[in-house]
């Protein structure tokens, strides 16, 4: 039987890793066991051996052709993980891009993936705003809450379609200010 793929997905700074991060802890003491890959590191490790990028922050400022074929590479890379264990791949079910919004997953990335679950960690465009401008360690880019919510909303569009090609499940989980812990729980249920 094929392992089970989560595909967990937000905007830069919603805490979407975190929040992965924790459920996966929590599931390990149910013997329940994830293997946790980010897209994003994949795609730099990639980027980087070719001396394209120096950090990760720079991947989404390259031509869309070259984050293309970066982003078929990795999801060639993750899609052998997926053959030993359950994973999880941490990534973004858009990439806000100089040249409009880059899908993360394109049907050639599904057809590695072959995701059974995407998830859409969500919250409201002020909090993310604030997150990000407390987020030193990296080169977000400075948006307005209504550019946020507008790439929250292409997100949930791109993510849907990513349901309708592949019959994957897609689930809302609101992580707000201070409910760090609902929303893991949250994130267990669809996990266990
Ligand atoms: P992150 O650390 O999750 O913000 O990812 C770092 C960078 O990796 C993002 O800003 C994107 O440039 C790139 N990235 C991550 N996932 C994808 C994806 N599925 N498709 C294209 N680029 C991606
Ligand atoms: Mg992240």
């Amino acid at each position: 039987m094929k392992n089970k793929v989560v595909v967990v997905t937000g905007v830069p700074g919603v805490g979407g890793t975190t929040l992965t991060n924790k459920a996966v802890e929590r599931l390990k003491e149910e013997g329940i066991h994830y293997q946790v890959v980010n897209f994003g590191t994949v795609m730099f490790e990639v980027a980087k051996a070719e001396n394209l990028v120096e950090n990760r922050d720079q991947l989404r400022k390259l031509d869309p052709e070259t984050q293309k074929r970066i982003q078929r590479m990795a999801a060639k890379k993750i899609a052998e993980m997926a053959k030993e264990h359950p994973i999880i791949v941490d990534t973004h079910s858009t990439v806000r891009t100089p040249k409009g919004y880059l899908p993360g997953l394109p049907k050639w990335v599904l057809d590695e993936l072959k995701p059974d679950i995407i998830v859409l960690v969500e919250t409201t465009g002020d909090e993310i705003l604030m997150r990000r401008l407390g987020d030193t360690s990296r080169e977000r880019d400075l948006e307005s809450t209504a550019s946020i919510e507008e790439h929250q909303f292409m997100n949930r569009c791109a993510a849907m379609t990513y349901g309708v090609l592949t019959g994957a499940t897609v689930k809302i989980i609101k992580n707000r200010d201070k409910l760090l812990d609902e929303a893991v729980q949250e994130l267990v249920s669809v996990l266990r």
